[in-house]
């Protein structure tokens, strides 16, 4: 049975101002639809900025260990309703139980985190050029600010731009993603939970050009936080940046996994199935192209489309490897992709179909796919494809890879397998990401420490995460103070 949600507008659900709602299916069976919520627009998004400017000034005169208190809390909210929010996020989004479920974690442990930094929001005392001199910086919020999220992870995005915005004393719109707003709402009710003051967070569903587009626009608002895709995320900020709001737009990927020859291919193997196949594909870090040394390439691509025969595929409710993708408009845009590969002269090793029969016929679920004899100029090596589809390429040597791995318009995160620690070293160093890693795959990060990409997959303003998340929702003022 599906149920009906409304906005949250200065602490009351509402209804949006048309009364129209849309309806969200559950991706391995899209004849269930699993809630209702409302088709908003601009009022609906005014109103929202509205009653966050209005709640500005108490918000962020509230002792920051206070607003700690209530971050605390809405972990500890979160962490009650747990399987609810897992279960929510697996039957609007699709992915497993098991990814569900660590994607809950992480939203509790990135309010866990920024919890604590309320303590400790930094500011510096430096020495004065004179006596009797006092010469310090302190942290200040902006204001009010936009969240504009993703549905790939509906609720750790909200969440890691949520956390630091509060915590530094911001009050916020948030517009989640129509494909899969459930489990952010369910956010936001932990927060309601939590004893967070009315017109502090506010909550609109509905389409992106009418919600987005008026949260980028609105003249009050003073900063924009989006993540999701480069096109939309290039609109958003130039928008954005029309009145010097500060905007930060972190956006697609095309992230490689180089294999050098020392590498033990099983590891090799495992690393970049799992970050091909996790979560469907639809991670911005998954990995889409495995740059693989000539010598160990046979080996690399029958190990990988082993592994990618192996994967159990089905509803992600049930005990399963991968689920469905989240939309039919993502399932075709996959299958769009093999049929580009093929065309450009690839070859499809595994996978590259719809998958049909009982379990499957009335949900999004596709093939994970290997295709070989990529070449680096083709389009399934160079344009994000956001499914479970790998692109092998093979090079000579780790000059030749570092090229290709760098030969693309995004730069997200990539990563190297090898044996030898110095071309791990060269590997960080040479590579065009914001994210580099060795021996790790190219998906899963780490709660505080930066986030974000470089070329195409950034606007490069701020990252995200850990303190760079605070100073994205911050002002530095400095203080001269003579007595
Ligand atoms: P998307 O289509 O760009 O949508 C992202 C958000 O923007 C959604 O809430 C969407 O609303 C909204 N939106 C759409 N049009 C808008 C407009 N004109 N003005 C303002 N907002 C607008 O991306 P997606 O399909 O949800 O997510 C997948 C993409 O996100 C991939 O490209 C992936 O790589 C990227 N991503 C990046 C990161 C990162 O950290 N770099 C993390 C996760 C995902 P509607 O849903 O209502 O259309």
């Amino acid at each position: 049975m599906s149920t009906d949600y409304g906005n949250y507008i200065d602490g009351d659900w509402t209804e949006s101002a048309s009364g129209d709602t849309f309806t969200v299916h559950n991706p391995a069976n899209k004849n269930e639809i699993v809630a209702t919520y409302q088709q908003s627009a601009s009022d609906d998004a005014n109103r929202a900025v509205e009653a966050a400017v209005a709640a500005q000034d108490e918000w962020a005169a509230t002792p920051a260990p206070e607003r700690g208190r209530i971050l605390k809390r809405t972990a500890d909210a979160l962490d009650a309703r747990k399987d609810e929010l897992t279960e929510t996020l697996t039957t609007e989004e699709g992915k497993t139980l098991a990814e569900a479920g660590g994607e809950v974690q992480r939203a509790i442990d990135i309010f866990d985190y920024y919890a604590e930094k309320t303590r400790d929001l930094g500011g510096t005392m430096k020495a004065a050029s004179a006596a009797n001199k006092q010469l310090y910086t302190k942290r200040e919020p902006l204001g009010t600010v936009s969240l504009i999220t993703p549905w790939n992870y509906p609720i750790a995005i909200p969440a890691w731009k949520l956390a630091p915005a509060l915590a530094a004393g911001n009050t916020v719109v948030l517009k989640p993603a129509s494909a899969a707003p459930g489990v952010s709402l369910k956010l936001v009710k932990c927060l309601e939970e939590a004893g967070l003051p009315a017109g502090v967070v506010n909550y609109v569903t509905g389409s992106g050009s009418d919600v987005g587009g008026p949260l980028t626009e609105h003249g009050a608002v003073d900063a924009v936080s989006f993540t999701g895709s480069t096109a939309i995320g290039t609109m958003v900020a130039q928008t954005a940046t029309e009145d010097l709001k500060r905007v930060q737009c972190e956006m697609g990927g095309k992230n490689p996994t180089v294999v050098m020859p020392s590498a033990d291919l099983d590891e090799a193997v495992d690393i970049v199935g799992s970050g091909a196949f996790g979560v469907t594909g639809q991670a911005c870090t998954a990995c889409s192209r495995a740059i693989v040394h000539e010598d160990v390439y046979d080996e690399f691509v029958a190990g990988i489309v082993d592994y990618a025969e192996s994967l159990e595929i089905g509803d992600g409710t049930a005990d399963v490897d991968m689920g469905p993708h989240v939309t039919g408009s993502e399932l075709e845009g996959t299958l769009e992709y093999v049929d580009i590969g093929l065309e450009d002269g690839a070859t499809l090793e595994t996978g590259g179909d719809r998958l049909t029969g009982a379990e499957y016929d009335d949900g999004y679920f596709v093939e994970p796919t290997v295709f070989s004899d990529v070449r680096a100029d083709m389009r399934i090596a160079q344009e994000e494809v956001f499914g479970p589809v790998l692109a092998v390429i093979s090079v000579s040597d780790f000059e030749e890879a570092v090229a290709v791995a760098n030969d693309v318009e995004f730069g997200l995160s990539a990563s190297i397998v090898t044996d030898d620690l110095s071309e791990g070293h060269q590997f960080i160093e040479d590579v065009e990401a914001g994210v580099a890693k060795v021996n790790e795959k190219t998906t899963g990060l780490e709660l505080h420490v930066p986030f974000g990409g470089y070329k195409g997959s950034s606007t490069n303003t701020y990252r995200e995460q850990g303190d760079a998340g605070l100073d994205f929702f911050s002002s530095i003022k400095t203080a001269y103070l003579n007595y």
